[in-house]
């Protein structure tokens, strides 16, 4: 159903409560979109960051674009300082999506509109649009590939005619539990794995099966490094064999391919490296799929989230509102933010060259090198 809600384009009235926008009279050149950034140490962020300051400055505007190392106090207080400079609208990544409702009663009260962009921002009603991905559809993408690579699954993503009868052995990571994606992300891979789990097809041998358990604070790799090394150690000393990682983030993978090659694993999935999946195209992670040592990922086009973020802060500047295609999904535990989402898209070895080197998203050089 969740499914269906999310699919379903809604028509809805724009954007509710928060601020008014721009005035509607000054020119570009005299407005500033304030732009806060989570963190500089995933690629997408300073890619998002990039683009959505050239989209804004292309359109005359003036941008001050910050990022906050993953430390909320630094967050809090850039937007602080924006609010105070008076920006003319907002736009927010944020790394707790529950930290920020001072500076968002502070926004609304100064008519500052405030576009949430890929992560929701919770717990207020001053909240005017999200901009973000399908994340229901990453976490089923993301189990989907992992039950196609573990052989349960075919090609078209059907029962296989010849499916190991099991039981496989699997590990679930989560991302950092006050980023509201993560709950979407596993949601959607839980319900994917739920029968596979129930019919004894898929094990967790280490019995950590919920959020709480798998979630890695602050997306940090080393700690799901650290996590996987733990659950080798404990989990699988004697005869046990891992099969397959459900990993929610590129660098998370390579933290858990790190453990799993220096516990012997692999080197290659052929080799007996288990299927670990991803999120986010990173081009050290393609680079792995390309070798065969990561199974897989998803595309998510930072490009055009930057563009419906730029085209939505245009939308206020201008006094209007910008048109949501999704009006049921993102309940912030306030209010239901109207939402613009975009498709994902499932990466696997024999299609990240169509889909990230002939659309010229990444080079094949740089597949080579990982860079
Ligand atoms: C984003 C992912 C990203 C993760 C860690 C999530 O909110 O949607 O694309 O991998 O944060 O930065």
């Amino acid at each position: 159903a969740a499914l269906a809600l999310l699919l379903t384009a809604c028509e809805g009235e724009g954007a509710g409560g928060g601020g008014g926008g721009g005035d509607a009279d000054a020119a570009p050149e005299d407005m500033t979109v304030g732009v806060a950034m989570p963190t500089q140490t995933y690629e997408r962020w300073l890619q998002d960051g990039g683009n959505i300051e050239e989209g804004l400055e292309d359109l005359g505007y003036t941008v001050d674009l910050q990022y906050a190392d993953d430390d909320i106090p630094t967050q809090s207080q850039q937007i602080d300082q924006m609010i105070t400079q008076e920006v003319d609208a907002l736009i927010v990544a944020s790394i707790d999506g529950s930290a920020l409702t001072s500076q968002l009663d502070a926004a609304a009260a100064a008519g500052i509109p405030v576009i949430a962009y890929d992560r929701l921002l919770t717990n207020s009603e001053d909240v005017d649009f999200y901009v973000t991905f399908d994340n229901y559809e990453v976490g089923v993408n993301q189990a989907r590939s992992l039950l196609y690579g573990l052989g349960i699954l075919d090609e078209n993503f059907d029962e296989a005619d010849d499916a190991p009868e099991g039981p496989l052995n699997i590990e679930l990571f989560a991302g950092s539990l006050d980023d509201s994606n993560s709950h979407h992300f596993w949601q959607g891979a839980i319900d994917t794995l739920e029968p596979y789990l129930e019919d004894g097809t898929l094990e967790i041998p280490s019995g950590q099966d919920t959020i709480q358990q798998a979630a890695t604070q602050r997306w940090e790799q080393e700690t799901a490094q650290e996590r996987m090394e733990n659950l080798l150690t404990t989990h699988y000393s004697g005869d046990t064999e891992l099969d397959g990682v459900l990993a929610p983030a590129d660098p998370l993978s390579r933290g858990i391919i790190t453990a799993l090659r220096n516990d012997g694993q692999g080197p290659t999935i052929e080799e007996g490296m288990p299927i670990v999946t991803g999120q986010d195209a990173e081009i050290a992670s393609i680079s792995l799929i390309e070798q065969g040592i990561q199974h897989s990922t998803i595309f998510k086009d930072t490009r055009l989230l930057a563009e419906e973020a730029v085209r939505a802060a245009e939308a206020y500047l201008q006094g209007e509102e910008p048109e949501p295609n999704d009006t049921e999904t993102y309940d912030n535990g306030e209010i239901v933010v109207p939402s613009y989402l975009l498709d994902v898209e499932m990466v696997l070895q024999d299609n990240y060259e169509e889909i990230l080197v002939d659309s010229g998203y990444y080079t094949e050089e740089q597949v080579e090198s990982g860079q």
